[in-house]
């Protein structure tokens, strides 16, 4: 392995105790920690696992943490109901509705509660007006995973403004929003996806690559210019022992883990692109950790926020 490792898990702890004071000082100007609410529809055990993990890492910045929890039968309007409640609820600074959500509401759902959320507790960065302030380069509530691969870039040193970065995957929670925060540190950036030709020649572009896909090893050494930075987004559990044995070889650790657990889990980027690249984010303890980072701070920006008096109009 040639690539050097970036430490999100370390930076995520770093950047928890930077916030350390900003919450104190919210607590003390508004009388009551920032208060976040989370809201859990259904019993994705995925999605039980990261709000324990976001619950967790909440209180120990000295937050309150909430947690609503509908049934998988719950219907969407009891949802955006939910919602309503509270962003009239004084006493709540920042409002996350997990996904995904269950598919008995439908295509739309998460559009729908979205567009639901008070911009201003906005702490996913989801709706339309947030979407819309960071596509102008304005915006306080910014997704937070995009967020954190980008502090995790920057703060390992790596150049971004005059490279080229490719950032593979579209969607609206990762790869558009970390497209425009690439875009607006003067990165050179292009987007591709599942209708892209020749991927591999255009992510072999990059000076920067990003894997945001949900395809375990899916970014092999041919996507891979030597010694560029590569991301990897992806979180894909793979429950196929012959899977762990081609992507990490027999006798690795991985597979070790894979035996005592029955499952791993793995990243959009293939291990053999250690061999390659200059600097690599592991998963898991890459972007993960950081994720739960943004989204405190976008907690305690929220909370800050409310404190100013509204805009007039
Ligand atoms: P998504 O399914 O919404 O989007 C996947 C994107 O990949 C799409 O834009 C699609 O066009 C593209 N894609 C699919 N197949 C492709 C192919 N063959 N070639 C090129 N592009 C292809 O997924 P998402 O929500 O953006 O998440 C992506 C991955 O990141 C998932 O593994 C998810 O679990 C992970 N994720 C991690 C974090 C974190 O905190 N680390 C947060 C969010 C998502």
């Amino acid at each position: 392995m040639t690539a050097r490792i970036l430490d999100g898990a370390a930076l995520a702890r770093a950047i928890r105790e930077e916030l350390k004071p900003e919450v104190v000082a919210c607590t003390r100007a508004a009388r009551r920690p920032p208060a976040l609410h989370i809201v859990l529809a259904g019993d994705d055990p995925a999605s039980a696992l990261y709000v324990r993990n976001k619950e967790r890492a909440g209180a120990e910045a000295g937050l309150v943490v909430h947690v609503h929890r509908l049934a998988a039968t719950a219907t969407l309007d009891e949802l955006v109901a939910l919602v309503g409640g509270l962003n009239r609820d004084a006493g709540v600074d920042g409002i996350l509705v997990q996904s995904p959500l269950p598919a008995v509401m439908g295509p739309d759902a998460e559009a729908r509660v979205f567009d639901t959320i008070d911009p201003r507790k906005d702490v996913d960065g989801f709706h339309p007006h947030n979407v819309g302030l960071l596509s102008q380069g304005r915006a306080v509530l910014t997704p937070c995973t995009p967020s954190g691969v980008v502090e995790l870039v920057e703060r390992s040193g790596v150049t971004i403004r005059g490279r080229r970065a490719v950032v593979i995957g579209r969607s609206d929670i990762v790869g558009k929003p970390l497209a425009m925060l690439l875009l607006q540190r003067d990165a050179t950036v292009t987007i591709c996806h599942s209708k892209t030709a020749d991927l591999p020649a255009v992510a072999a572009e990059a000076d920067i690559l990003v894997a945001a896909v949900g395809r375990a090893g899916f970014v092999t050494p041919a996507f891979v210019k030597p010694g560029a930075t590569v991301v990897d987004v992806g979180i894909n559990r793979v429950t196929e022992r012959d899977r762990v044995v081609e992507l990490f070889g027999d006798g690795s650790a991985r597979l070790a883990d894979f035996d005592a657990r029955g499952s791993v889990i793995v990243g959009d980027v293939h291990p053999a692109v250690a061999d390659i690249a200059g600097a690599l984010t592991p998963v898991p303890g890459g972007v993960g950790p950081l994720t739960i980072a943004m989204l405190l701070r976008n907690t305690v920006a929220a909370a800050l926020g409310r404190l100013k008096p509204a805009p007039p109009g």
